[in-house]
């Protein structure tokens, strides 16, 4: 049997973060990190295109909790003890430099999230974390009075203190679940959704840049950008909504209608417009004269979409005309039929119940000295980093409570 006084399930992002903190903060515990695959870290190795979005530019703690539609009310606590500038400190202070990007996702300067995995295994080398990998964990033990067993196929460990960083693994859910903790369903977040409609093709790559998407029949509502792809549509404005609806569209099966309003202007100020358009531009084509920002090859399927001829002049438009297009501008209906994988990004709502563990030290409320970071807690977050800084906020402050 090997005896460590911390064992950390689960090498990826948290576990990593939990057990360098944990190494470096407390030098005399023997720490190790016991991981199924045959490497750690691999969705920091795929994240956010190979070059691993680490974190968001945002550092007031209101405002990043806001990007966590299951978790943001527990977050914001330990988000005041370590948040995105801390993790920029953190990185810093270990050689590894991020930078900015305009939409505020931040990225390692290298560009490669080999960066980031490299100043891991260097930590844990440095700290004296031992890693071992190929060692799937299959049962966990509670001891009397203090301490657990760990058991993997071949290998028997035990610790005194024990943190789960297993990630969106539906087998260690279950058996988390047989511990007695309760989990929340899981279901996909952060997918695209799945549209055929003559208005969207052949356009693909079209960004309408400040659209508003409501869900119809639901309080669902979202702001940003909208692209329009190959097999429907995309970006901000879309994966916001199925973050926050992550729930209530699965229950649907992802059939559902979604009413989009394209230039943010209300119904009756856009039919003022198209009405001083049809007198000011009058033998101007309605077709080929695009207003209010809108990509042309939008513009023109909407104008077709309203029963407008191609060649039609302003001047020509009739009442039921201009109403028609107004209608497509401001409140146009789409049928979604389905989601697809955003960029190969994904990620799962669903997870330890977040009422059974206190945030205060990540420990669980059912088992004294058993932790819980990363995603295998009920949390998850829109994309641009909020995930990963999840993960380095729990590692960090379950380090920081686990005193010996
Ligand atoms: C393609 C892709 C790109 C992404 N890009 C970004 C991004 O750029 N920015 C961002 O913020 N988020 C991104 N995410 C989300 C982010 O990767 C996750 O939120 C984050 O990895 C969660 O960290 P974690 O440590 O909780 O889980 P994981 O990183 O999934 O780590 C869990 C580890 O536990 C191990 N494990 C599971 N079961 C067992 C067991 N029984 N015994 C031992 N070990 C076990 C797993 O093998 C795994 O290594 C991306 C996700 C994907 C899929």
């Amino acid at each position: 049997m090997k005896k460590y006084d911390i064992i950390i399930i689960g090498g990826g992002a948290a576990g990593f973060f939990a057990a360098i903190n944990i190494a470096e903060q407390n030098p005399k515990l023997k720490v190790a990190i016991l991981e199924k695959a045959k490497e750690g870290l691999q969705k920091v190795k795929i994240s956010g295109g190979g070059r691993c979005n680490v974190t968001h530019a945002e550092f007031i703690p209101q405002e990043l909790i806001l990007n966590y539609p299951r978790g943001e009310k527990e977050l914001l606590g330990p988000f005041h003890q370590f948040m995105t500038g801390d993790t920029i400190a953190w990185f810093e202070k270990r050689g590894v430099e991020l930078k900015i990007e305009e939409d505020g996702r931040m990225f390692p300067i290298s560009n490669t999230s080999q960066t980031i995995i490299d100043c891991f295994l260097n930590e844990v080398q440095k700290h004296q974390v031992d890693v071992f990998y190929s060692q799937n964990v299959t049962k966990i033990e509670a001891l009397d009075p203090l301490g657990f067993d760990v058991l993997t196929k071949n290998e028997h460990y035990s610790c005194e203190k024990l943190v789960v960083a297993t990630g969106s693994s539906v087998k260690f859910w279950k058996l988390i679940e047989n511990l007695g903790h309760t989990i929340s369903q899981p279901v996909p977040s952060l997918f695209t959704f799945d549209i055929q409609d003559d208005r969207i093709k052949d356009i693909p790559g079209v960004v309408a840049q400040h659209v508003s998407v409501a869900v119809i029949g639901t309080d669902l509502y979202s702001e940003g950008p909208l692209l329009i792809t190959h097999v429907g549509m995309s970006a901000p404005a879309i994966l916001k909504l199925s973050a926050f609806g992550a729930i209530e569209l699965a229950k649907r099966n992802y059939q559902f209608e979604i009413q989009i309003n394209f230039i943010n202007q209300i119904f009756e100020d856009c039919l003022k417009s198209l009405k001083d358009f049809k007198q000011h531009f009058a033998k101007k084509t309605v077709s080929k004269s695009t207003q209010f920002n809108l990509p042309k090859r939008l513009w023109h399927k909407l104008v077709l979409a309203s029963a407008i001829d191609v060649e039609a002049r302003w001047a020509d438009l009739n009442k039921n005309q201009l109403e028609a297009f107004t209608s497509q501008l401001t409140e146009a209906v789409f049928q979604v039929n389905g989601k697809s994988t955003f960029k190969e990004e994904f990620v799962t709502a669903g997870g330890v119940e977040l009422k059974e563990v206190n945030f205060k030290t990540f420990e669980s409320k059912l088992f004294p000295n058993m932790y819980f970071a990363g995603e295998i807690l009920n949390i998850d977050a829109v994309t641009g980093g909020f995930n990963f800084q999840n993960a380095w906020t729990g590692g960090y402050i379950v380090a920081k409570s686990i005193l010996l």
